[in-house]
């Protein structure tokens, strides 16, 4: 297991990016969707290319809501990462991002649109989760992995059995002032709104115990 601070000057980014950038907190399932397309489309290519050396088959993206629990949670089958790359791209790239964005936009960045160009993409699910947890397998053959993050800077990452299949699980501990994300006509509305023509089907249905 990893433990780590994630590399950011600004002591805890997350108030910040819930308050001040993101005017449109239901932008995040746009987000997190685009992610899932992202990763479907490079194992689709990688193995065209013969690269990823694995079936493509019919990947589809789930969307899942389990309202006791408060959980929302997307899932691809696309190429997945590995512990190396969560650090790359999770804890490096996307805090850089977000610290540049934060210096030059401090001022106008109620501009919701600027969200997605800039790697903060994946960081908007804070706008409505109080933890978000990563767990994913890659397409090659190493271990799955589980990042949580609870909102502070810290974050924890480490290897776990819970995942056999190759793909990406994001799962948001849904936030008490965000309870209308668990409400299936509010996401019902959401895919229908930004993911109406995707490349990737998304399959929506709900979670009952
Ligand atoms: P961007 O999509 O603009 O690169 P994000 O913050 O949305 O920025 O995502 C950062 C990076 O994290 C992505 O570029 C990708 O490498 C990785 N990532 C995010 N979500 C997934 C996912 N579902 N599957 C695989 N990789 C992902
Ligand atoms: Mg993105």
């Amino acid at each position: 297991m990893t433990k780590g601070n994630i590399n950011v000057s600004v002591e805890n980014i997350f108030p910040l990016i819930k308050k001040f950038l993101y005017s449109d907190h239901e932008i995040f399932l746009r987000e997190l969707i685009s992610n899932a397309t992202d990763a479907t489309l490079k194992l689709k290519h990688l193995t065209s290319i013969g690269e990823a050396k694995v079936e493509y088959g019919n990947p589809k993206i789930e969307v899942k809501i389990d309202k006791e629990n408060r959980m929302l949670t997307i899932t691809d089958q696309g190429v997945g990462m590995t512990g190396e790359e969560v650090e790359k791209y999770i804890n490096q790239v996307a805090f850089s991002g977000a610290e540049e964005f934060l210096e030059k936009y401090k001022d106008t960045a109620k501009d919701s649109g600027i969200i997605g160009h800039f790697g903060l993409g994946f960081y908007s699910a804070f706008m409505v989760a109080e933890k978000v947890e990563i767990v994913t397998k890659s397409y090659k053959d190493e271990p799955a992995v589980r990042w949580i993050c609870d909102g502070s800077p810290e974050f924890t990452l480490e290897e776990t059995a819970d995942k056999s299949e190759r793909g990406t699980e994001i799962i948001l501990y849904i936030a008490e002032d965000s309870t209308e994300f668990l409400e299936e006509s509010k996401i019902r509305e959401l895919l229908l709104k930004y993911n109406k023509f995707m490349p990737v089907p998304i399959k929506f249905g709900t979670k009952t115990h």
